[in-house]
């Protein structure tokens, strides 16, 4: 059982977490959402509340079988099945969504942000982009599903990205970095064609690499 003080804690971490998506203008507006797992049901940010007049109570609960506790004071993000079917598939602990300027550029590019860099080994390799399928949907869930097999992050076409996490900030650091990829994938593109990508056995020391020191890669 989980005490009020904890529970509470817990809520403003997904708000915290929601204002630093605006900060890091990984969104824009209302765009964008947050999830944590605690045990068989997950913290979420509502739909439609701007990220600056969100309070504790104003966070929603759903549990991992999508029901809905009565009497809660918020409508919870469309985006609700893709977060729960993401937990229900990996040891995911955090979700965050959103609508980032260069992950979306990319993903009208290319169906996969190659290893262009090193960093993207902490996503378990290249990025695959999932199709897509209209916000809030099951499809949609079901596309970005296949697309993370293997990874903790992907671009959804025409729409952002997602990164699961074992934590909030790891999460949220993911977007940063990833959107920063995607940034990177696109000026080197506009520049000429990209002559240069990691190959599986690099990224592998570089996963060696960063265990051996104390990194999260
Ligand atoms: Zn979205």
């Amino acid at each position: 059982m989980i005490n009020a003080e904890y529970e509470r804690s817990l809520r403003t971490a997904v708000i915290n977490a929601c204002q630093r998506m605006v900060s890091s203008k990984l969104v824009y507006g209302t765009a964008g959402n947050v999830s944590i797992r605690v045990g068989d049901r997950i913290l979420i940010s509502p739909s439609s509340v701007p990220y600056s007049e969100l309070t504790p109570e104003l966070i929603c609960e759903v549990g991992l079988d999508g029901s809905v506790p009565a009497g809660q004071r918020a409508k919870a993000s469309s985006e609700v099945p893709l977060h729960l079917e993401l937990y229900r598939n990996s040891d995911a602990a955090a979700v965050v969504h959103a609508h980032s300027a260069a992950a979306v550029a990319a993903g009208l590019v290319t169906d996969e942000i190659p290893a262009i860099h090193y960093m993207i080994r902490q996503f378990g390799g290249p990025v695959r982009v999932a199709d897509y399928a209209t916000f809030g949907s099951a499809d949609l869930a079901s596309l970005v599903s296949q697309a993370i097999h293997g990874r903790t992050a992907a671009l959804m076409r025409s729409h952002g990205l997602v990164v699961y996490a074992a934590d909030l900030g790891a999460a949220l650091a993911g977007c940063e970095q990833l959107e920063w990829l995607c940034d990177v994938y696109l000026r080197a593109r506009a520049a000429g064609p990209i002559i240069a990508t990691l190959d599986t056995d690099e990224l592998t020391v570089v996963a060696d690499a960063a265990t051996q020191r104390g990194y999260r890669l």
